[in-house]
């Protein structure tokens, strides 16, 4: 894995200040208030319909807020031009959408295009590919010679190609089964520390969010209800939202624990067992 050749801004820190999104009466984002600290891991978890990725498409200005302003770094978003700010953050949904017609060389370098490169840097294609531990070879590859969870890592790869400080993942690995969901998750998260991005990532699984992230959002309505690190999360006292949320992983985990510890027992003959 390279790490020292594509060499991103720092993760920024992210403020919002009072974010509105409103549909009609309907308020997807109500008047939310909240940092995030420059390099921080935040998942953003919670019911489906919740605002988790308004919330996500305002802070690259997909959709525009009704009310509030957005800062990345310094700079509210609004000063500058929007397909600028796309450019420099990395976004990544479920199914990704890679161009069928066109290599995954070409899919990586997208953005470069857009920003004006005509011609494509095999030696950096061949280091992204490499980040997200695919061979050099699959460049040449159209995306329907790739299995789902490679795609996905083309996927990543291309929103790293244009060195963003700030991730913004929105189920990114949801349509994944859980084995390839769990290695991209920890493959990312890896990626995530050793380049100091800002991430924030949308996932509906829980056990992910808790394993991965340095800070858990969960929203409801429009709100988040609870700000928490995994252990706080998981310790309770964070809210009925999030404590339906931990309830489940948190029982799965419990019992696989009494699983082992019996089958050790029982592996001892009875005896003590660790
Ligand atoms: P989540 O990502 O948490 O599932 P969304 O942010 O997509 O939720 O949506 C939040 C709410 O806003 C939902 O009730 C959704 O139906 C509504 N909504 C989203 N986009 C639009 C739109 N373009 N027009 C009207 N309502 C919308
Ligand atoms: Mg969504």
């Amino acid at each position: 894995m390279q790490d020292n050749v594509v060499q991103p801004k720092a993760g920024p820190k992210i403020s919002y200040s009072g974010v509105s999104k409103s549909y009609g009466a309907l308020l997807a984002v109500d008047s939310l208030d909240r940092v995030v600290e420059p390099g921080t891991f935040v998942a953003l978890v919670g019911a489906s319909g919740s605002g988790k990725s308004t919330l996500l498409k305002m802070t690259n200005r997909l959709i525009e807020p009704s009310a509030g302003s957005i800062a990345i770094g310094d700079e509210d978003i609004t000063i500058g031009d929007a397909h600028l700010l796309r450019r420099s953050i990395g976004y990544v949904f479920q199914n990704i959408g890679l161009f069928p017609h066109m290599t995954v060389a070409q899919n990586i370098a997208i953005g470069w295009r857009l920003a004006g490169t005509k011609t494509i840097d095999k030696g950096r294609i061949a280091e992204l590919l490499d980040m997200v531990e695919l061979p050099a070879d699959f460049a040449a590859r159209l995306p329907n010679q790739l299995s789902g969870g490679q795609q996905q890592r083309v996927g990543v790869a291309r929103a790293l190609a244009t060195k963003p400080g700030l991730m913004l993942m929105d189920e990114p690995f949801g349509a994944l089964d859980p084995v390839t969901r769990e290695l991209l998750a920890e493959a990312y998260r890896k990626l995530h520390d050793r380049m100091g991005l800002t991430t924030i990532m949308v996932t509906h699984d829980m056990a992910e969010a808790l394993l991965i992230a340095d800070r858990i959002w969960v929203m409801a309505n429009g709100h988040i209800t609870a700000d928490a690190t995994p252990a706080e999360l998981l310790a309770g006292n964070c809210g009925d939202d999030a404590e339906a949320l931990v309830a489940v992983p948190r029982a799965q985990a419990e019992k696989l624990v009494a699983m082992r510890k019996a089958s050790t027992a029982r592996s001892n003959g009875g005896g003590a067992s660790q």
